[in-house]
């Protein structure tokens, strides 16, 4: 008897006394940063207003700026930069995505980029995020159409004021076509750490389109196309010989390179040469030079290949949102 009374006291206090362990146990884990900053939500309060928040866009094909509510215009963004056959997660994905690129565009806007005429943002894809009018999408989309926009709008209203946050700030969200196997530092690519756009595998991007392409030219064109930009540059006889010293990142593409004794970083190659990307090879073939490139695009942050591929495997547009952008939540804000 008095042996049952011990055991009810000892679990008696065991049941009082747990919930206090756990709290304290708890209260002193670091936060997950899942709530935006105050700083963000005073100034969002000047710079977004109420919900349902309005944007400005310059449209470049039209050459003037026009003011959409931000979730219409992200089914413009969604649609026209990433193919609506991809599956509903990578289409979420894209959304978040590109719904906190805009928001920090316009955070950060003073109204006095000269490409935006005034506006946040502007529909040029090397400048901001390409975006077309609905009647521009169904049109490429043809027999299509009333399928992909409604798969296009379902994925953005399912994530609806959803934005990616770092330290409770919404993220410089990047994004591009596919790595070349690993995606690349910010800070190798554009110089200047970003703690949330970091290295990360993404070997799956192999089994995208194209993945793998090529650029040659005959030793004449080449030598043209250096001296251009370095007239110093000097080329002997033997062209296996006018490259040197190359750089890789950790994502695997060409920080710097010499050619005929000039330095030159990979992404300045990439655009001499119209690359796909700078992670690249480049050497004598025959009587061409010939570069052997993978993966498309600048390579930092989200892989949209990539984000497919996850989604195929059952990942969800958390999963991959938190797989390209190191140490990120998802917020509603
Ligand atoms: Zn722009």
């Amino acid at each position: 008897m008095k042996r049952t009374v011990m055991y009810i006291t000892v679990y008696a206090l065991l049941i009082f006394f747990i919930p206090f362990f756990v709290v304290s146990f708890y209260g002193n884990m670091p936060k997950p940063q899942t709530e935006l900053s105050k700083n963000y939500i005073k100034q969002s309060e000047t710079k977004l207003g109420k919900k349902p928040y309005k944007i400005k866009s310059y449209i470049v094909s039209a050459d003037e700026v026009r003011e959409y509510e931000l979730e219409d215009y992200l089914v413009g963004v969604v649609g026209a930069e990433m193919p609506a056959s991809f599956p509903d997660e990578a289409l979420k994905a894209q959304a978040v995505a590109a719904r906190t690129f805009i928001i920090s565009r316009i955070m950060a806007d003073k109204g006095d980029v000269s490409e935006h005429k005034g506006a946040a943002v502007c529909t040029n894809p090397a400048h901001c995020k390409a975006w077309k009018s609905t009647e521009e999408l169904c049109a490429a989309w043809g027999d299509k159409a009333e399928e992909n926009l409604k798969k296009i709008k379902t994925a953005v209203k399912a994530t609806e004021n959803e934005i990616i946050v770092y330290n409770g700030e919404p993220i410089t969200a990047v994004y591009y076509s596919m790595s070349g196997g690993k995606t690349e530092n910010a800070a190798d690519v554009w110089g200047g750490e970003v703690p949330y756009l970091k290295s990360v595998a993404s070997g799956f991007d192999e089994n995208a389109p194209n993945f793998n392409s090529e650029a040659s030219f005959t030793f004449d064109e080449f030598k043209e196309i250096i001296l251009k930009e370095a007239p110093d540059a000097v080329f002997g006889e033997n062209p296996a010989e006018w490259f040197s010293d190359a750089a890789l990142s950790e994502g695997g593409g060409v920080m710097s390179i010499k050619i005929g004794g000039v330095e030159f970083k990979g992404t300045k190659i990439r655009t001499m040469f119209s690359l796909r990307s700078h992670n690249f090879t480049v050497a004598p073939v025959g009587d061409k030079i010939v570069f052997k490139v993978k993966g498309y695009g600048h390579g930092v942050g989200l892989s949209q290949w990539g984000s497919k591929f996850l989604a195929d495997s059952g990942k969800s547009y958390i999963d991959i949102l938190k797989y390209y952008y190191t140490g990120v939540e998802v917020v509603k804000q």
